[in-house]
């Protein structure tokens, strides 16, 4: 049986957080566009200059840069067992392009799980979010303190970072853009049956409980 997933939420909602779980227990890649825009920005790749630009505002990476970097990723052939997107569909364009791009593969979805946050909330995550610097485990400065403090709980790095689009000034734009294409997926997946919702203002550990719930019944 395959597990093709995608992890969808607003900014903030916790993708990130559930996916070093999920991935952990199912063994199934976790491809997020965001870390990978991050790494090419990192490496000062032409196409990580590109989404720079964006990126730094809080705008969306257009989508023949974003589905051209879907397609190649799901291509490889760790996916074949099963794959996690997180952060990717975030229009309707996208989203219709993965259906083409996952049948071409032969890598239908399986599910969608899409984390449920009251956007009130999500401020106050991304302000306190910070991540290690070497291996980018994230962390919440209330919600998810490292088990020592300034250590790493998986790496024992002492290096920590805070998002440059996770700062006041590009929070709202960011979480303005997302709100507004959000409904339109999520009624994109409902109509394909697809859709699983979890309440993802419960903490940490609970939002795990209920997202292996559906994973175990699917
Ligand atoms: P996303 O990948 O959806 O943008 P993250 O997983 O990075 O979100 O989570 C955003 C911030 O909120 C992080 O600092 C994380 O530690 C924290 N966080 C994640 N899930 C929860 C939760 N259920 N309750 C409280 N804080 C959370
Ligand atoms: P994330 O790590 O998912 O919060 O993404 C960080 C930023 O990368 C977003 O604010 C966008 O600028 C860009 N990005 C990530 N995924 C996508 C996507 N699917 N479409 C367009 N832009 C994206």
């Amino acid at each position: 049986m395959t597990m093709n997933l995608i992890l969808m939420g607003l900014p903030g909602a916790g993708k990130g957080t559930q996916a070093e779980t999920i991935i952990k227990n199912y063994g199934i890649p976790h491809i997020s566009t965001g870390d990978i825009f991050r790494a090419a920005i990192k490496n000062q790749t032409e196409m990580g200059i590109k989404a720079k630009q964006y990126i730094d505002k809080g705008n969306l990476v257009p989508d023949d840069v974003t589905c051209g970097i879907v397609k190649d990723r799901l291509a490889q052939d760790d996916t074949k067992k099963g794959y996690m997107l997180d952060g990717f569909p975030r229009t309707l364009d996208q989203a219709n392009a993965l259906q083409k791009i996952s049948s071409d593969l032969d890598r239908p979805l399986d599910a969608v799980i899409n984390i449920d946050v009251d956007p009130k909330i999500l401020i106050d995550r991304l302000s306190g979010r910070f991540i290690c610097k070497n291996c980018g485990a994230t962390y919440h400065k209330l919600y998810k303190k490292p088990k020592v403090d300034n250590t790493c709980d998986i790496c024992g790095g002492h290096e920590f970072y805070q998002r440059s689009d996770d700062k006041p000034e590009t929070v709202k734009n960011r979480l303005d853009v997302n709100i507004k294409m959000n409904t339109p997926l999520i009624d994109f997946y409902k109509g394909l049956d697809l859709l699983y919702t979890v309440d993802g203002s419960q903490n940490i550990d609970n939002v795990t409980e209920d997202i292996d719930k559906i994973l175990k019944n699917l």
